[in-house]
């Protein structure tokens, strides 16, 4: 993709259209190619609060139109994106470095999600409450107003719209801040799309920005409520700065996602889901599979089987579509990932495929005999790498896998899968696949996590976006002024 200046969006951030913004210039670089795509303006303090005021405003009015009319700009920007699918996908591929399967799949997500949260603004939106008092008692989910929208690099597109999407939906204002490493595909591109698809000015924000600005986002008195995807170290920070605040915080967060091979399964098939879980966008991904517990008796084969896969997948320019694996998203990552790995062979894991890089591809990698006290078992390395743990009984993996700070998500192969639903009562996960790789995600079913992986409410479905993005409140309504004693 060659230098993109000749968009609406050169040099500006989207406010009330896109606009000017009082911060420098931020570029915008393929993490493949090291081209410059584009070049943005930065928002400022003043910026953050310019979108504000507006916002507070533009809600009032979007909130008060008739529920139709709210479905109506979804469905018509999910139509708008089927009909060109590479308005966003292109974005993917060149700003975030996604393989084109993977922007293919993504571009999917967000068409869905802009459909079920069509179907959200008619979804019924309280309850009638019974009454001691002859008098009408209802409790209604209301707007919280202004939702501010905090989101990651690795899914861009889906990350964002699973928390912009629900939230216009049910009559909110968004004010929402993409990761700087991709403002485009995690922003420019989705407010283009529901431009076009007939959002009013002032109703949704996107203003680039790195942390200090999302911190800004977080402390804003005039943004009541915080749905934030990223790290879990992050999530700590604005659970920290927004509790004082009284604010109303949904945090997805991390994963250390565990896959479980039990001795029944077939090992060549659990070998596919296993490198697909590790490897898919280069492992960068909240769900990537960072634990495979393999049963003692056939882990040297599920190795060998795993291994062959890595060192078969190609790796290179995601423009290429021949290419499985497409770049880290910047060297400081890639470094950290390194360092995982090395660090891991230096305690006594075995190297069985990968370890390598080129500029910013790094080998899908495998490593067996993985010690449980090493960075590369207990940290989340958002990496392609594929540490290989043996156990002995099924007791022992359970304690393994619970044995993670983090909840995310959590797979089972087996040729028993009534045995396998059993074990996921013992298992804490926000998430539980039996026979199915740790990569999942479909806009009808609750995702999130427990422990450090997330706290606040789920995405997908009616009731998780009501949970998230409204208030409940409570009228009640009779004929005349009640008497008192006094
Ligand atoms: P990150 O937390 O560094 O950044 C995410 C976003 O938060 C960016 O927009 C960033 O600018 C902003 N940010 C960073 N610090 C902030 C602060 N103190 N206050 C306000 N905003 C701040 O995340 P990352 O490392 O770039 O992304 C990968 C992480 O995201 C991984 O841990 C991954 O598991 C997680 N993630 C979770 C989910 C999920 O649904 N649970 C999905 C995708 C990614």
């Amino acid at each position: 993709m060659t230098t993109d200046v000749t968009t609406q969006w050169s040099g500006k951030l989207y406010s009330g259209g896109w606009v000017a913004g009082s911060g420098p210039r931020l570029e915008v670089r393929s993490p493949a190619t090291g081209d410059r795509l584009a070049e943005v303006a930065s928002a400022t303090a003043a910026d953050l609060d310019a979108a504000v005021a507006q916002a507070r405003t533009a809600q009032r009015d979007w909130a008060a139109l008739p529920y139709d009319k709210r479905a109506a700009v979804l469905l018509k920007a999910a139509q708008l994106l089927q009909e060109n699918p590479d308005r966003l996908a292109r974005w993917l591929v060149a700003e975030a470095g996604s393989g084109q399967g993977k922007a293919a799949f993504e571009v999917g997500l967000v068409t869905t999600e802009l459909q079920e949260s069509a179907a959200l603004a008619s979804h019924p939106y309280g309850e009638m409450l019974r009454s001691v008092k002859p008098r009408l008692s209802v409790a209604r989910r209301v707007p919280v107003g202004v939702v501010g929208v905090i989101s990651p690099f690795n899914f861009p597109g889906i990350l964002s719209m699973r928390s912009v999407a629900p939230a216009l939906a049910l009559g909110n204002a968004v004010v929402l801040k993409p990761d700087p490493r991709t403002t485009i595909a995690g922003g420019f591109a989705l407010a283009d799309l529901l431009e076009e698809a007939g959002l009013p000015a002032g109703v949704l924000h996107v203003l680039p920005g790195g942390a200090e600005l999302g911190a800004a986002v977080v402390a804003h008195p005039g943004i009541p409520c915080l749905s934030f995807t990223g790290s879990t170290t992050a999530g700590r920070k604005i659970g920290e700065a927004a509790g004082p605040l009284l604010k109303k915080v949904h945090l997805e967060l991390g994963g250390n996602n565990a896959l479980l091979v039990l001795p029944d399964a077939d090992i060549e098939a659990a070998a596919s889901v296993g490198a697909w879980g590790s490897f898919l966008h280069q492992g960068q991904i909240c769900m990537t599979t960072g634990r495979h517990f393999v049963h003692s008796s056939v882990a040297d084969e599920y190795v060998a089987a795993l291994a062959d896969k890595a060192k078969n997948l190609p790796v290179g320019d995601p423009a290429d579509p021949t290419n499985a694996l497409g770049p880290i998203i910047d060297t400081h990552q890639r470094d950290r990932i390194h360092a995982i790995v090395t660090g891991a062979v230096d305690q006594g894991a075995t190297l069985a495929a990968g370890g390598e890089y080129t500029n910013l591809f790094y080998r899908p990698t495998v490593l067996s005999h993985v010690r449980p006290d090493s960075p590369a078992y207990t940290e989340e390395i958002f990496g392609p790498v594929a540490p290989v743990v043996a156990y002995d009984t099924v007791e022992e993996a359970i304690e393994l896998i619970n044995g993670s700070d983090y909840g995310l998500s959590v797979s089972i192969l087996t040729s028993n899968p009534y045995a396998a639903y059993e074990l996921a009562d013992r298992i804490d996960s926000g998430a539980i696949h039996i026979n199915d790789a740790t990569v999942d995600d479909e806009a009808t079913a609750p995702f999130g996590g427990s422990k450090a992986s997330g706290v606040g409410g789920r995405f997908g479905g009616p009731h998780a976006g009501l949970e998230t993005f409204t208030e409940t409140q409570w009228i009640t309504m009779q004929q005349d002024i009640e008497r008192y004693p006094f």
